[in-house]
């Protein structure tokens, strides 16, 4: 079927044709124990199947079934690693509009986002895929009595706890680089965006990853993905998600000294200084907020403008801001649904606390439902303008398309304002002045900074970010360091 019949035959039934049904333990999808779940399309608000909720006996052998395959992966050759994950990526495109469509229905993002995303999964597994038989130590110096180098060797079992955002690109984000790397897998996805690993996981063994090596169990994050934080067994945790959530999980994992990776969401700046031409400041704050509806870690959630572009820049974004028909992310809207009502409720809390301290809301500032069918959980694309430093729209991550503006005069305020919250994942920095291009991203206390464009980037280069975003890094080159362990190897030349 095409993707056009796919979205045709869901909207007109409100069913998805098969969908992969218990957990994938151990190379199968397994028939689950312990009860199910309803999963709701956030475009309809309406439930339109059910998963499965893992119980400890499955989490205990989906974590068993990876310790035993890693042992085997690690001692497969580079090449052979290399080869399977370079399928994989062409099984996945072989699959997209499936995965692109269940993808819309799960998550409630748009279509061209969602084919995005897969898009990116399939080239995460072709990047990584180079990277497995390239895995080098170094040569060391130690002068001519000694022999002496690195390695690197794998983690073995780790565990990635995937949130309901990005579910396809985060799960492929963790498991590639941990495949190359010659780990195996434990993934847990969110609960409301249960469907896309369980596919990703069948399409894995299709592609000829061995049996055991990525199991995907669904189910609670407060039982199993707790289980899957505190089990011994796992050598990498991932994490994505709230900064409360990672707190905990780090809790957890710290008796058993698990190596960690946290990426925690921000609050991320787009500084325009008053060279900068405000159409395209507009257009990059425009896709930095509204983009998969706000829902983005590194979103541009604050625009920190210089006075003097103030009025152009607010003028024309309120303008497009206000035009935005937001629907079902199979009818191709500008902008798709919020996760579940519970995160839309959580938005709209954030914004009727901004109204009762009076801000200057410039466009939206309501929930609201898909334009043509007058279903589903959506929320205005809202400016709130003129906000103080303090102010709870400005050091609160609200995940949806709720964008802060805030103004300075001098280059030393806005990196102030700029640097003035508890998250640091990215900033951009609007202006035609090189150096002061330069010195600002030097002061920038985040993971990543881009000149002149919001979205400047891809997966080849380090994400991640500071501060309560979290530490490590994931994709590029770095994103493999959490998944494999260095040794040190000295030999005696003496004879
Ligand atoms: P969450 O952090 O609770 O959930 C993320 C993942 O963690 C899910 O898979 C969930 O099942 C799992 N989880 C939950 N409790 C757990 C526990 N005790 N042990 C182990 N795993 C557990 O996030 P949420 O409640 O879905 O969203 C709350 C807020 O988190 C949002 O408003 C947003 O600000 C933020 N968020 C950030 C990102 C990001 O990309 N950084 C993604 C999703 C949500």
């Amino acid at each position: 079927m095409s993707v056009q019949d796919l979205a045709q035959d869901y909207l007109a039934t409100g069913k998805l044709g098969t969908l992969p049904d218990g957990h994938f333990i151990n190379g199968k999808l397994t028939a689950a124990s312990n009860g199910k779940m309803e999963s709701f399309d956030p475009g309809r608000a309406e439930a339109f199947a059910e998963f499965s909720l893992a119980s400890a006996e499955e989490m205990d052998a989906a974590i068993g079934a990876a310790e035993k395959a890693a042992a085997h992966w690690r001692r497969v050759a580079p090449g052979e690693r290399c080869r399977i994950l370079n399928e994989v990526a062409r099984v996945f495109r072989a699959n997209a509009d499936r995965l692109a469509v269940m993808e819309v229905i799960d998550s409630g993002k748009t279509l061209a986002e969602a084919t995005g995303d897969v898009n990116s999964s399939a080239r995460l597994f072709e990047y990584y895929a180079g990277a497995a038989d390239k895995l080098d130590g170094r040569s060391v110096n130690l002068g001519p009595d000694y022999t002496a180098f690195t390695v690197r060797e794998p983690v073995g079992v780790t565990g990635h706890i995937i949130p309901w955002n990005y579910p396809t690109s985060t799960f492929a984000r963790g498991v590639a680089p941990a495949l190359a790397a010659g780990c195996s897998v434990v993934a847990k996805p969110a609960e409301t965006t249960p469907f896309t690993a369980l596919l990703m996981a069948e399409l894995l063994s299709e592609a000829g990853v061995p049996d055991g090596l990525v199991n995907v169990v669904t189910g609670l994050g407060r039982d199993v993905g707790a289980q899957l934080a505190r089990d011994p067994r796992i050598k990498q945790l991932t994490f994505t998600g709230s900064v409360a959530t990672g707190v905990n999980v780090a809790q957890m994992a710290a008796p058993n000294i698990t190596r960690l990776t946290l990426e925690l969401g921000g609050k991320s700046p787009l500084i325009a200084f008053e060279d900068a031409d405000p159409e395209k400041v507009a257009d990059g704050a425009y896709w930095a907020i509204f983009s998969n509806s706000g829902q983005i870690c590194s979103a541009g959630s604050r625009l920190i403008l210089h006075k003097s572009i103030r009025g152009d820049v607010l003028d024309i974004l309120a303008e497009r801001a206000s035009k935005i028909k937001p629907g079902h992310g199979l009818r191709s809207p500008d902008m798709g649904a919020i996760n579940s009502d519970l995160h839309l409720s959580r938005i709209k809390a954030h914004v009727d606390a901004a109204k009762s301290r009076g801000v200057s809301i410039l466009t939206g500032g309501d929930v609201t439902t898909d334009c043509e069918t007058g279903k589903g959980w959506f929320f205005q694309p809202t400016v709130i303008a003129d906000l103080q430093p303090n102010d709870p729209a400005v050091q609160e991550e609200i995940f949806g398309p709720v964008l802060s503006v805030q103004n300075f005069e001098t280059e030393d305020e806005a990196i102030a304002l700029a640097n003035g919250t508890e998250f640091g994942l990215i900033a951009s920095v609007y202006t035609r002045d090189v150096g002061r291009s330069m010195r600002v991203a030097a002061a920038m206390d985040c993971g990543q900074v881009s000149i002149n464009d919001y979205w400047a980037g891809g997966l080849e280069l380090p994400f991640g970010g500071n501060k309560k975003s979290g530490y490590g890094r994931e994709k590029g080159w770095e994103g493999l360091d959490a998944y494999t362990k260095v040794k040190s190897i000295t030999v005696s030349n003496a004879s």
